[in-house]
């Protein structure tokens, strides 16, 4: 049984994987400083955690299934002063929650000894291990990042940096990646730049994380993003960047906007919060029905409730209150339990809800189990009328750049209309944001990658989606 938090309990895309990393001049704590960066990344991932560092000449790992603070609290009191350091969150679903998936991942080869932390999918990977195999691979785990660690092994080139550019140039997909080899750090980002990855600098530190957020928090300045084909090197003669590939059609994952990063972080150049207030705004610029009050889906409609309220004049009201300590909890087998679930994490305010015509706006409708849940609690708490406006478009294909979206049957838009899906889940109506206004809030549309979506994948995939 694989354990998932309420909010992913059908009723999101899942997240998948978070990345920190840290290059000191001088030798600090390099495990407690990727705590604090993993745990501003407890989003991105919650079933395994684990950290990488350099201490006497090898590298050392922890990794365990559990969040940061249960796997990684336990080393910090201990002095472990290094120079190198990666850590990685994860959210599995490819593979499965088992230990040996769980990064960095870490072997000693003829290339020397290597850690490696990735935040993506490679897509073309089914092909990659059968080469493998035929070459004589033994694999252990079912995570296509350890075939990167096979093909750097047993590439012909015995030069590091020739290896592993040749083998960058042979993965398709989405790869933000940061690599220990030997006494460098190494941070890399695919060439379509699906995941995003940032740099800061404080005090001597180098500090590599998939969002700002957690740069934030060891207070890194000089911020920027490690560009798509980018691969920065350092090591004690100093940082290096290189273009490992040539430019392609940038395809960031417009979904890092809409839901998946940190409110607080700037991601593809944007602020998220910011981005998703525009998002509500274009929700209230198409609206034809007059609210009484605008309520978000806590947390994840927060930013885009308040754009909807701010652009419509409705007062935004907390209609929905949000347990954040019912944390996490386990797929439950009958519809009482999941029900009972729901509850325990949300709970209408009844004096705030009570005859009242509601806009209620969620960033995103996957299953739509959640969401009939919500409709049904507002109900009972004497809602009139209940409008329910999605801050993303319809999501109708699978993700194959490492995100977890269903299969296209289990995906609600695939199999009813906006009014069918309001009759299903009991909502007066349902509007999601036309694919035309998400991208009019984007500044720089083509760069952004929408196939679950339109169905239109920016590269070719392996729809069997077999590793
Ligand atoms: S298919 Fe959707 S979730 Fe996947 S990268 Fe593209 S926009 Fe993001």
């Amino acid at each position: 049984m694989v354990s998932i938090s309420v909010e992913d309990n059908n009723s999101k895309p899942g997240h998948y994987c978070g990345l920190a990393g840290i290059y000191a001049e001088s030798p600090l704590n390099i495990p407690q400083n990727l705590f604090y960066s993993l745990f501003s990344l407890q989003h991105r991932g919650q079933e395994s955690a684990g950290v990488s560092y350099r201490k006497n000449g090898n590298i050392v790992t922890y990794r365990d299934l559990g969040m940061v603070p249960a796997v990684l609290s336990r080393y910090l009191h201990m002095e472990r002063l290094s120079n190198i350091g990666i850590g990685h969150v994860r959210y599995s679903t490819k593979g499965g929650n088992r230990i040996e998936n769980v990064q960095p991942l870490h072997a000693v080869c003829n290339k020397g000894q290597i850690a490696i932390a990735h935040n993506g999918t490679i897509s073309n990977a089914s092909a990659l291990k059968k080469a493998l195999f035929n070459k004589g691979a033994i694999i252990q785990s079912t995570s296509d990042t350890e075939l990167i660690l096979h093909m750097l092994s047993m590439n012909d080139e015995t030069d590091f940096k020739k290896a592993l550019f040749s083998t960058l140039r042979l993965l398709e997909g989405a790869f933000s990646l940061l690599i220990i080899r030997d006494e460098s750090l190494i941070a890399a980002r695919d060439p379509n730049g699906f995941r995003p990855l940032y740099m800061g600098k404080k005090d001597g530190m180098t500090i590599f994380a998939s969002e700002t957020c957690a740069l934030d928090i060891l207070q890194a300045n000089d911020v920027r993003e490690v560009e798509p084909g980018e691969i920065i090197i350092i090591d004690k003669n100093g940082m290096r960047s290189e273009r490992f590939a040539e430019p392609v059609r940038i395809s960031q994952c417009v979904f890092e906007l809409i839901y998946f990063a940190r409110p607080d972080s700037s991601i593809f150049g944007k602020s998220v919060h910011l981005m998703r207030k525009k998002m509500g705004a274009a929700l209230a610029v198409n609206e034809k029905i007059k609210g009484d009050i605008v309520m978000a889906v806590p947390d994840s409609g927060n930013s885009a409730a308040l754009g909807y309220a701010e652009e419509s004049g409705l007062p935004l009201e907390y209609g929905l209150s949000r347990n954040h300590y019912a944390g996490r909890s386990f797929i439950m087998p009958t519809k009482e339990q999941r029900e009972l679930m729901v509850r325990m994490k949300l709970n209408p305010v009844k004096e705030v809800v009570k005859d009242k015509k509601i806009i209620l706006v969620d960033d995103s409708l996957v299953r739509g189990t959640t969401s009939r849940l919500i409709v049904k609690m507002l109900r009972e708490a004497g809602a009139k009328e209940i409008h329910l406006r999605l801050s993303s478009p319809e999501i109708k294909c699978p993700c194959y750049f490492g995100i977890d979206i269903p299969t296209r049957e289990e995906l609600i838009s695939n199999r009813m209309t906006p009014e069918e899906i309001a009759d299903h889940i009991g909502a007066d109506s349902v509007f999601f944001l036309p694919v035309e206004s998400l991208m009019g809030c984007l500044g720089n549309p083509d760069d952004f990658c929408y196939a679950c979506f339109t169905g239109i994948y920016p590269i070719e995939v392996d729809e069997t989606g077999e590793i």
